[in-house]
């Protein structure tokens, strides 16, 4: 489990994990203790607290995989920053969004080689559960990435 979760961020680590269903939930954070603030791009290890995102990952054998990834929240300490509090940000995932970039891209790539109703059938049944909207908003963001 631990080297699937690394192959994410190498600084992340696994909490605990648990079968609900067909999910598998994972509990997972970062080790590292300090976060960049993304309007002065000072570093702070100063934490306010800490909250749960729930993000989509890509499936294991037959379980469809939910990390719960334990967020930071920093203070800002520069005094000149229009920013008091940001929350850690994560490489593997777009601001945002809900669900990992290999998630997304391996939706993308379903989607692409096969119709629509196929690919749904394939991304529900063996990915992630998701609606039709969310499948032609990332293949509406790819196209215009493509540009
Ligand atoms: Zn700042």
């Amino acid at each position: 489990m631990e080297e699937i979760i690394k192959k994410l961020d190498k600084n992340l680590r696994v909490i605990g994990y648990r079968y609900e269903g067909d999910n598998l939930i994972i509990d997972i954070e970062s080790t590292t203790n300090t976060g960049i603030c993304p309007s002065c791009f000072k570093q702070s290890s100063r934490i306010h607290s800490r909250y749960i995102r729930q993000i989509k990952d890509l499936p294991i054998q037959e379980y469809k995989v939910i990390l719960n990834l334990k967020t930071k929240i920093f203070f800002c300490k520069n005094k000149e920053c229009k920013v008091k509090k940001f929350s850690e940000q994560f490489d593997f995932i777009e601001t945002h969004s809900r669900m990992t970039k290999r998630l997304e891209s391996q939706i993308i790539k379903t989607s692409k080689s096969m119709s629509a109703r196929a690919s749904k059938e394939v991304i529900n049944n063996g990915l992630v559960k998701i609606s039709d909207d969310t499948i032609l908003r990332l293949l509406k963001k790819n196209n215009n990435k493509n540009k």
